[in-house]
């Protein structure tokens, strides 16, 4: 039997020769895999009118991208897949649908993301429809750093099965680095899922009326995370004042050549490069010389190139954690992992890195390659874009804190941010990809009024919005509900704020500074003080953004959100909720937060 292969040469970017070799060895083992529940035809006998629902639930458009990816697949196996969010899906056309895959990430601590929301409500209920026509799988995406990994895919791959549906595939729960493990169970379980009823379309009802047909396979950018564009930096200057506790930095990077096409409401994916010092801390603990080398993946490499480039450093792993513990029997680490207290294993790790939690005991010994093992990859950071593509032609922005601490002595930093900071000067290069985020868009409508609530760094997509109503000649009305700390030290992008007022495109601006009167002030205590004027404008069709914190800013505005409809809208607490419900799902309420 041939064992599928890809030569080296072949031109296909880092993604597509992944895909590529997860599809080819997701053919080579359904020639040996079992069949599928129902599967009776093989999938070259099926019908093309077969439909396939592949429903999404995605925060930063990574469940989104590989919702296309099984469109791409579905089509090639003779189906007609329909992609959608989940939540543009009610009972009455779940109830009807025959084959489903859903991708879903999971968001904070093990909640739904924000498009995936209202179909669990729905889903959970004790009047959700039985599903015993329903033919489905799963694939999780998740973190394991984070508590409730994968939650949102197991809780909707355990109702689906408990209301009666069949699983065609095992569910598949993917960490950090997703993307091979996605690819080859997606080429196993297209097909799979294709050959229910012998793949005919087995009376199964048509596409749901709210899912659309999948786009055509697009073309893909050749840039993503694991072959990153060099973009040389254009700007990279503090906005904050010298007196701000905070120090917030503008990016520019100049797009050249690239092919690299965004829209406002996108992120930009950055691979960081470790700090040097810590590096070299690093090693001198191992007591080695840096050009140690170290066998990975069947190649030679240099460990200090490793640790730079290739392991996260900066934030310990579970791994490394519990192999510490273990080996130096540390009481106080080893009461924390024992009560399984996630709150108190944060509270341990906050602020420690690598060389920290190999301090708790000097004399013990780490080989390299042992350590190695340890860590986890070194993973890109997504900060959402604050430049227009219009009105920023050929370049690309962020607003970035720099996280900086002091801590046990040393001086420390965000594994991205200071990288950015003090590591990549004008004119010299970082290594980036775009990370679409359509979830998060300007209404197609430009006419329509859009209200922005973005405290701190959450004011980036807006001001890539404001300056694309501008570029677009939008009629809209805009409102932005801005605030930090501080007015004399933390008002960044005033001038521009300032110059968008002038020219009618800011039609509103609210600010909120936290820390200039006795008592606290946020942008939800200017929320309710307009809260007439708010209503009316979405009562007039208005879009409603929110950008930063999710923790607690997110939390506060909704509630605000909620009070205002209350009061200004004459509807109980409960019709306030279903007025929420429908600004999500016609996603004229959207977030983007963390
Ligand atoms: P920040 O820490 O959120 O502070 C901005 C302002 O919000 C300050 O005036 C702060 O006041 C205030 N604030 C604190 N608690 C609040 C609450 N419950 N409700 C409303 N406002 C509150 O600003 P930042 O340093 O720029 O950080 C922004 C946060 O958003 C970070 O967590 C970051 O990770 C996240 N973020 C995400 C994105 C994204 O791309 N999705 C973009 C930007 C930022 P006090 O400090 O005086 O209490």
């Amino acid at each position: 039997m041939l064992i599928p292969y890809i030569p080296d040469d072949a031109p296909f970017s880092g993604d597509q020769r992944a895909w590529l070799s997860g599809f080819l060895a997701g053919l080579h083992s359904r020639m040996a895999m079992p069949t599928a529940p129902g599967a009776q035809a093989d999938a070259s006998a099926i019908s093309a009118s077969v439909p396939l629902q592949i429903l999404y639930g995605s925060q930063t458009g990574n469940a989104e991208s590989l919702a296309q990816d099984a469109a791409d697949l579905a089509r090639q196996h003779g189906l007609d897949p329909h992609v959608s969010s989940l939540d543009a899906v009610d009972m009455n056309a779940l109830s009807a649908m025959r084959r489903l895959i859903v991708v879903t990430s999971t968001y904070g601590q093990g909640e739904m993301p924000d498009n995936a929301q209202l179909f669990w409500d729905a889903v959970a209920a004790d009047s959700a429809p039985r599903l015993e026509g329903l033919y489905f799988a799963v694939m999780a995406l998740g973190d394991t750093s984070y508590d409730g990994y994968c939650k949102a895919g197991k809780d909707i791959d355990a109702r689906l099965e408990a209301l009666g549906a069949t699983r065609s595939a095992d569910r598949l729960d993917c960490d950090v680095e997703y993307e091979d493990a996605a690819a080859a169970w997606l080429s196993s379980t297209v097909p799979a899922i294709a050959a229910v009823d012998g793949g005919g379309g087995g009376g199964g009802a048509p596409a749901a009326a709210a899912t659309k047909p999948a786009k055509a396979a697009s073309k893909r950018s050749p840039w993503n995370r694991k072959n990153p564009y060099r973009a040389t930096v254009l700007a990279n200057r503090v906005l904050s004042g010298p007196e701000s506790s905070k120090e917030v930095r503008h990016f520019a990077f100049a797009l050249g050549d690239s092919g690299l096409a965004y829209e406002a409401g996108d992120g930009l994916g950055v691979k960081p490069v470790n700090n040097p010092e810590l590096v070299d801390a690093l090693i001198g603990r191992l007591r080695v010389v840096p050009d140690t080398t170290v066998t990975v993946k069947g190649s030679e490499q240099r460990l200090d190139e490793l640790l730079t480039h290739s392991y996260e450093i900066g934030v310990p792993s579970m791994d490394l954690i519990e192999a510490v513990a273990e080996r130096t029997g540390d009481e106080e680490l080893a009461h924390v992992l024992a009560t399984g207290d996630r709150e108190a294993l944060d509270a341990w790790t906050w602020g420690k890195d690598v060389l920290d939690v190999l301090a708790l005991d000097e004399t013990l010994a780490f080989d390299p390659a042992e350590l190695l093992e340890l860590l986890r990859p070194l993973q890109h950071r997504v900060y959402s874009i604050s430049s227009s593509p219009l009105a920023h032609e050929g370049t690309v922005h962020l607003t970035v804190a720099s996280v900086r601490y002091r801590s046990a002595e040393r001086d420390r930093g965000g594994v991205c941010s200071t990288f950015l900071a003090d590591r990549v000067a004008e004119g010299e290069s970082a290594g980036v990809f775009l990370s679409a985020n359509k979830s998060f868009r300007l209404p197609t409508d430009d006419d329509a009024p859009v209200i922005m609530v973005g405290p701190g760094t959450g004011i980036a997509p807006f001001r890539a919005f404001l300056h694309e109503r501008r570029a677009r000649n939008a009629s809209g009305r805009n409102w932005l509900f801005f605030g930090d700390q501080h007015r004399a030290h933390d008002y960044i992008y005033e001038d521009e704020l300032n110059s968008l007022s002038r020219d009618g495109i800011l039609t509103r601006l609210d600010l909120a500074f936290s820390r200039d009167h006795t008592e606290k002030v946020y942008v939800q205590h200017r929320m309710r003080e307009s809260g007439r004027e708010l209503y009316a404008w979405l009562e007039e069709g208005g879009h409603f953004y929110v950008c930063g914190d999710a923790t607690r800013m997110a939390k506060d505005v909704e509630s605000a959100l909620h009070d205002v409809i209350v009061e200004h809208g004459g509807r109980t607490a409960d019709q306030a909720e279903d007025y929420l419900a429908e600004l999500k799902r016609s996603k004229r309420y959207l977030r983007d937060v963390y």
